[in-house]
């Protein structure tokens, strides 16, 4: 894919949102990124334009089966005005991945990386400057063919959308009350829990919605066979410190490979934090508060990075960890990373790309 990016841009820009009062994922800036495909003809038409509604037929089949994908990533801008991507390749190659189980054709990863510089180039000027905020960027593919049949589209698009975001803590880093889901499960191996596709997140609200109305933040989803060995936490996943070491469920088929997941990884073995990547059971984790040996808890994810866990319930069974409080590591990871991000610290993993 060496096709040149058309651009098309618009004759009404539109006016910018309170970038005090951003929130997450309520804007969208001037432009879109899209690009389609046809079988026989491959990916074409690359184009940045106007940001603008899609018209599509009652009958195309992403409405009806839901085949597609999607990727979250964010531009930031760093203290010295740099504008920072932080390991896009990585969530191209996840594209790929997600596209081979919902049978999507692939997509040339490098080429995808310079569309969304491109495209962030184009709408720089959307990019909030305020500690903690930055511009979230939406990569999607959806099945095009207006068809009721149930079989892989022949079309497809695939579309970038940007939206400024808010400080995912304006009142600084704060542990979250988290339900330990036994009832619905997310995912089972063998199904598409390591995809990044939409029926996973539709399949997910009604356990958030009660846990919701139970005063917890998220889930922690269990395995879908035992209804044992933990998963994820809502959308993140999850990592707990026991007696110094770091364990995090190894990834077999059911959970998403996080960026951060893997980020997170490879500080703690440059640190010598012992971190350990296998099966580990909600049982486990309650049986190791019991000795006191229990001392953090953290998801992570492109949205809040870190996001410490205060208080877990099962089955009613309520425990704090760390006195409901953020933990030292999970703040050490939580600096570190957003260090990098925005160019505050020195990136030794070349972590970061720059968009100029
Ligand atoms: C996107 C996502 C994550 C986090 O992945 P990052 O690459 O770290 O943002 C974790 N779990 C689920 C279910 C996700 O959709």
């Amino acid at each position: 894919m060496s096709e040149r990016i058309r651009l098309e841009k618009t004759s009404s820009p539109k006016a910018k949102p309170d970038f005090n009062k951003l929130g997450f994922g309520n804007h969208f800036t001037d432009h879109m990124f899209i690009m389609d495909y046809t079988e026989g003809k491959g990916w074409h038409d690359p184009r940045i334009v106007p940001y603008q509604n899609l018209c599509l037929d009652p009958a195309t089949m992403v409405f009806h089966y839901g085949q597609a994908i999607f990727e979250g990533l964010k531009a930031y801008k760093a203290v010295d005005g740099r504008i920072l991507l932080f390991r896009p390749e990585q969530n191209m190659r996840r594209i790929n991945i997600s596209n081979e189980r919902m049978c999507i054709p692939p997509i040339d990863e490098g080429f995808a990386v310079e569309a969304v510089k491109e495209l962030v180039k184009v709408d720089k000027d959307w990019i909030p400057d305020a500690e903690g905020t930055s511009l979230y960027i939406r990569p999607f593919i959806i099945a095009t063919d207006p068809y009721l049949g149930v079989r892989p589209s022949l079309t497809y698009q695939f579309i970038i959308i940007l939206s400024p975001v808010g400080a995912y803590y304006p009142e600084g880093i704060n542990p979250v009350k988290i339900y330990v889901e036994t009832n619905y499960v997310r995912a089972v191996k063998g199904g598409v829990g390591y995809a990044k596709t939409p029926g996973n997140y539709a399949a997910s609200l009604k356990a958030q919605v009660e846990a919701h109305e139970k005063g917890y933040t998220q889930v922690l989803w269990l395995d879908g066979v035992e209804r044992k060995y933990i998963e994820e936490v809502g959308t993140m996943n999850v990592f707990f410190k026991i007696a110094g070491e770091v364990i995090t469920p190894a990834l077999q088929g059911s959970i998403l490979p996080g960026i951060t997941r893997d980020s997170t990884i490879q500080l703690l073995k440059s640190w010598n934090v012992p971190v350990t990547e296998r099966r580990i059971s909600i049982e486990e984790v309650y049986e190791a508060h019991k000795k006191g040996l229990l001392e953090e808890v953290f998801g992570t994810g492109t949205a809040a990075v870190i996001s410490p866990v205060g208080e877990l319930n099962w089955n009613e069974n309520i425990i704090t960890v760390n006195e409901g409080k953020t933990g030292e590591l999970s703040a050490k990871i939580y600096e570190t990373i957003t260090g990098i991000q925005y160019g505050r610290i020195e990136d030794k993993f070349s972590w970061t790309m720059e968009v100029k």
